[in-house]
């Protein structure tokens, strides 16, 4: 079995739709699990459009008239009946939803992954039923949370629980049609109550369903051709990466890379599931494949570059740390305390720098490391990673990132290269980022040999 992931934007129009359809059927005999994300074009932007109808209904406003007629645009270009469908109940579920928000003026977490789960099962429905209807392909629709998969009470941003896995690989099994088309990013506690796995979490519902059904592969399809050298928005000369580790994906979903949720690769390293990322747009493209192990060798030490923005570095600095033991802890006891999501470290004898992305938390645990540090917290700044396997043995990788840096004139604020030697990372100015970016990127895939161009 394989699973198949489609992104939004791989079912936003009603063309690229039956696009989705053409590609499932073409790999009928590999018993895809089809996972759909909510549909997103500029017609139907549904995650953005369900969040913002809730927030105006909390401050008095419920009208659900844009995420109708959104909806409602993409089953009219495709032919889908909403009412046959199921889709008509839920936009008016959606509607009363609405209502309700409005009357107690309050939206937890827990109310906002019920209003973001309406565009995921609408989405998976439209495409189950196109599969049907028009490319008479065998399917069935069940969302995951009827499917059974679990999660704990992390709302925005739930973890799967593995123990349910053998329940929902049993549901999928005693469905005897050839296809099933469920809903990614969405799931349930084990009392019912809807969860989501943070935005852009149908990534990681694909590999969760990998590991499910022991997929023989996960197909990540997308909008671009693969996991690139770096953002094409920010680098023109951005090439697709060919293959990828496990361990390099996962250091660069991390670190900012926006192609997959950072949590994606965890379920494929625990079952060894060969991931590959492909443009939906350009299904010949061969894409990034992601694997165990490298089974070519890697034409740079670099392989890509991802940046991640608005991060927050705090440097606490006091003599007092000099040759004392225990020092660490109590740093690291009160950012635990704060949840401060630390994501590089840098010490000396006399100071020690962290950056992290939570600002309100790294203020919170300022204040109290002030009873015993000097302590500053910056903000405006990017954190720039540079990752490939093949730095490690490959001397002077360092040496070309601080020339790179020196050549843009960027200034490197922090440094760190973790011991693994698969990522140097380094903090400057967002407002020097992009040309940081631009440097290294000329640094490592413009000159001698690069990888293979995105053809156009
Ligand atoms: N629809 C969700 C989002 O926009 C999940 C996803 O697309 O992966 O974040
Ligand atoms: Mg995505």
């Amino acid at each position: 079995m394989i699973t198949m992931k489609f992104g939004g934007t791989s079912v936003g129009t009603p063309e690229s739709v039956r696009a989705v359809c053409r590609l499932v059927k073409g790999e009928l005999d590999r018993r895809p699990v089809v996972i759909v994300s909510a549909h997103n074009s500029p017609q139907v932007r549904m995650t953005d459009t369900l969040i913002a109808a809730a927030k105006a209904a909390k401050e008095g406003r419920p009208d659900a008239g844009k995420v109708i007629e959104a909806q409602l645009w993409m089953c009219e270009g495709l032919g889908v009946d909403p009412v046959a469908t199921g889709i008509r109940r839920y936009l008016d579920r959606f509607s009363q939803l609405l209502s309700g928000i409005a009357m107690i003026g309050e939206l937890t977490p827990r109310t906002m992954d019920v209003v973001m789960s309406f565009g995921e099962r609408m989405s998976a429905r439209v495409v189950n039923d196109v599969l049907r209807r028009e490319f008479g392909v065998d399917s069935e629709y069940r969302s995951s949370i009827t499917l059974g998969l679990r999660t704990d009470h992390n709302f925005g941003s739930a973890r799967p629980d593995p123990r349910c896995y053998p329940a929902v690989a049993k549901q999928i099994a005693d469905i005897g049609s050839q296809v099933l088309v469920t809903t990614g990013f969405i799931a349930s506690t084990d009392d019912g109550q809807t969860t989501t796995l943070g935005r852009g979490g149908s990534d990681f519902s694909a590999t969760i369903f990998g590991a499910i059904v022991g997929a023989e592969e996960v197909q990540i399809w997308t909008d671009v051709s693969g996991v690139m050298t770096a953002d094409p928005r920010i680098v023109p000369a951005a090439a697709s990466i060919p293959e990828l580790t496990f361990t390099e994906a996962s250091e660069l979903a991390w670190y900012g890379a926006k192609v997959l949720h950072p949590a994606t690769m965890t379920p494929a390293i625990e079952h060894d599931i060969p991931v590959r990322v492909k443009n939906t747009a350009l299904p010949d493209h061969p894409g990034t494949v992601i694997v165990k192990r490298a089974t070519e060798k890697a034409t740079s030490a670099v392989k890509s570059l991802a940046v991640m923005k608005d991060i927050h570095m705090v440097t606490i600095s006091t003599e007092r740390m000099f040759g004392t033991h225990g020092f660490m802890s109590k740093i690291f006891d009160i950012f635990n305390r704060h949840h401060v999501d630390i994501h590089m470290i840098a010490t000396s004898e006399v100071t020690i720098s962290v950056t992290t992305p939570n600002k309100e938390n790294a203020e919170a645990a300022a204040e109290d490391l002030r009873a015993f540090a000097n302590v500053v917290v910056e903000d405006g700044l990017s954190l720039i990673s540079v990752v490939g396997e093949g730095m490690k043995g490959t001397p002077g990788t360092a040496a070309r990132v601080t020339k790179a840096m020196g050549a843009c004139q960027a200034n490197i604020r922090m440094i760190s290269q973790g011991a693994s030697e698969i990522n140097i990372a380094l903090v400057v100015k967002t407002g020097e980022a992009k040309q940081a970016i631009a440097a290294l990127h000329a640094e490592f895939f413009e000159s001698g040999a690069e990888p293979e161009k995105e053809s156009a």
